[in-house]
């Protein structure tokens, strides 16, 4: 049995994985995660890698990753069997030193390429690892259901969008400050998409995908897991509202920006400025 299998890392995207699963986020293959990791991380198991890795080319430079680690889920994999069958479902890839390809050096047993959203994930680490000064190591997507319902009913503005889910649960403001960026409906599993995503990356550690999903990043699978998790509750809360009949009374703009003060955080002015929350 490899040694790797019990790594930190593999055991993490297990979790992540079956919890995702389980939170009824990733049906079929929907859904997957990138986690960057370390030189010093990965070596230690080098003895399970393969002899002859593989080599592909990527679709569009990321010279920002360049000889960087990644464990990513394989593309057309079910986050349900993760737990099965780890080898089979996630790939440990690293980038050459210009960030023109990848070589796999462990996973993907039966075969296969990392998810189809490569392009999504790899521009998006790219403007998170600047941004966070290195932080932030996980960029995960999956189909969380109620976020993604309201998508179809909220207007697809991101102040507005991120000023409802704040009124939604009074954790969101602290969870996620910077708010919740939203793109066009667009073809996944694109470089169009990667770089419309990463774009709002910059600015948003949440991006709504209508009609598709959430993408989010964060330092830990824990903390992108908590993000997306935070993000759906309030979505669910909303949608619950709605159905109740609409919001009558929430959370204030004064109360908001107490609660910025109270957490020291600093709430996105544009959601703070834009008013109070309503819905049709
Ligand atoms: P993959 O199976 O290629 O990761 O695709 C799943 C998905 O959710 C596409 O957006
Ligand atoms: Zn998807």
């Amino acid at each position: 049995m490899h040694a790797i299998l019990s790594s930190w890392f593999v055991q993490g995207m297990v979790k992540a994985t079956s919890d995702m699963w389980l939170k009824g986020w990733d049906e079929r293959n929907g859904g997957n995660i990138s986690l960057r990791l370390l030189d010093e991380e990965v070596q230690p198991f080098s003895a399970d890698f393969y002899d002859e890795p593989r080599c592909v080319e990527l679709s569009q430079p990321a010279p920002a990753l360049a000889n960087c680690w990644f464990l990513v889920t394989g593309s057309g994999k079910f986050f349900r069997n993760v737990q099965c069958d780890p080898a089979d479902s996630l790939v440990l890839l690293q980038v050459d030193d210009r960030g023109l390809s990848y070589k796999i050096h462990w996973g993907l047993s039966n075969g296969g390429l990392p998810t189809s959203e490569l392009a999504s994930h790899f521009q998006s680490h790219s403007v998170r690892k600047v941004n966070s000064q290195g932080q932030d190591r996980v960029i995960m997507h999956c189909h969380a259901t109620h976020f993604m319902a309201l998508s179809y009913v909220v207007e697809l503005d991101s102040a507005r969008f991120t000023r409802l889910l704040w009124e939604g649960s009074t954790e969101c403001l602290v969870v996620f400050p910077d708010g919740v960026g939203i793109l066009p409906w667009m073809v996944p599993g694109t470089d169009e998409i990667g770089r419309a995503t990463a774009e709002k990356m910059a600015q948003h550690s949440l991006v709504m995908w209508p009609f598709h999903g959430i993408f989010a990043a964060g330092p830990t699978l824990d903390e992108t897991f908590g993000l997306i998790d935070t993000a759906e509750k309030s979505s669910q809360v909303i949608a619950n509202v709605l159905a109740m009949g609409g919001i009558r009374q929430s959370i204030t703009t004064e109360q908001l920006i107490a609660l910025g003060k109270r957490f020291g955080v600093q709430p996105w002015q544009a959601a703070i400025e834009v008013g109070p929350a309503r819905v049709a």
